[in-house]
């Protein structure tokens, strides 16, 4: 009954949360094991209750967490099986690159201040998620035959979080982490200049970690000039609400910009209404530098395909902008140079593309 996927070749993901795309089972699983209370018995009835099917707000959607995420923060053996899943279920999607995120803080249960979603006081700290994290990835790697990397966010409404997010990065950087991300409600006043937030990007830029930041999904375009320009992202989660400053779009366009679009969960959360053109479209009709991506599958019942389908049924995508895109992606990862390369020759070849002669230098606007 599954429909015929909208593009059938190797794709490139770099906008999903890590704790947006576990498996309902897992979640009824250690939510047993664990003896933690959930709102439903069967995987289809959690499913239902965690996920949505219609439009709501940002806040609606983050307040979606808070059923399940008690089920598996706190426990070592749950985060590194969620990211072990993860990378299987990258695979079955055609993804042959994933950069995948979230906060170490959210997940743990020990060195947090204030420790996340009423769990007791326990013993895993932030750092020892992160590296759980990317041994699951890893083990997912080997399993599945394709390469997934980490991100860690920073959360707007916990500054204090960010300096250790920052280190960890840093710590990790061999390990498979690669950048640092932004996460939580832009609406917080602000919140891009809340020193522990500007201390850790000065200290990401400083060391060479790689920066991304959630802005302008729902908020002003000032949110996105505040990631470019003070917080000095290398690219813009989401950032719809850019078109709404032309003067700063061309800036972006014109710098190459990568926006990391998420069509189907820009539906569900109200942060693009439907009735108007969707800003993927102007990004497609102006050869922008952008990707296309699930964000959180779990919750909006989703699969990577689901995004796909979406812009080539409704918004005339067709396979060359499918291609064009995953190349920007790939072009626009977090990867060292030789590995970019790599992954670029894999999807020329794989695309029936000839091999540009330097694949990986520069990025084709
Ligand atoms: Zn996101």
């Amino acid at each position: 009954m599954t429909p015929a996927p909208a593009f059938n070749k190797p794709k490139v993901e770099l906008h999903v949360h890590l704790d947006g795309s576990i498996k309902p089972e897992t979640i009824l699983y250690f939510g047993k094991k664990r003896g933690i209370a959930l709102p439903a018995d069967t995987a289809e009835e959690l499913q239902k209750i965690i996920g949505m099917d219609k439009p709501e707000s940002l806040p609606y959607f983050l307040s979606k967490f808070e059923y399940y995420m008690p089920a598996i923060a706190g426990s070592r053996e749950a985060i590194k099986r969620i990211a072990y899943e993860f990378v299987e279920m990258k695979a079955k999607e055609g993804v042959v690159y994933v950069e995948v995120r979230y906060s170490p803080h959210l997940l743990a249960n020990s060195k947090v201040e204030p420790i996340p979603w009423n769990q007791a006081e326990g013993d895993l700290t932030p750092d020892e998620v992160a590296d759980l994290v990317n041994q699951g990835l890893r083990e997912g790697e080997k399993a599945f035959g394709i390469k997934a990397r980490s991100i860690l966010c920073c959360m707007r409404h916990q500054p204090e979080w960010s300096p250790e997010v920052v280190e960890m990065c840093k710590k990790y950087r061999h390990q498979g982490t690669v950048a640092m991300d932004m996460a939580g409600d832009e609406n917080i006043q602000g919140s891009s200049y809340f020193p522990g937030h500007l201390e850790a990007y000065k200290e990401a830029v400083r060391s060479g970690i790689h920066r991304t930041v959630h802005a302008g999904e729902v908020c002003s375009p000032e949110i996105v000039r505040e990631a470019v320009d003070v917080l000095k992202t290398e690219r813009v989660g989401h950032g719809y609400h850019t078109l709404e400053d032309e003067a700063l779009y061309a800036r972006l366009r014109k710098e190459n910009m990568h926006f990391e679009v998420c069509p189907w969960s820009s539906y569900l959360t109200g942060a693009w209404k439907a009735e108007t053109e969707h800003p993927v479209v102007r990004f497609k009709n102006d050869k922008v530098n952008y990707s296309l991506n699930s964000d959180d599958p779990l919750i909006f019942m989703s699969t990577l395909d689901t995004d796909y389908q979406m812009t080539k049924r409704d918004m005339g995508f067709t396979e060359e902008e499918f291609k064009r895109l995953n190349i920007n992606a790939a072009k626009s990862s977090f990867l060292p140079e030789d590995e970019k390369e790599e992954l670029l020759n894999q999807l020329y070849k794989a695309y029936g593309m000839p091999l540009p002669p330097a694949a990986a230098a520069g990025q084709d606007p």
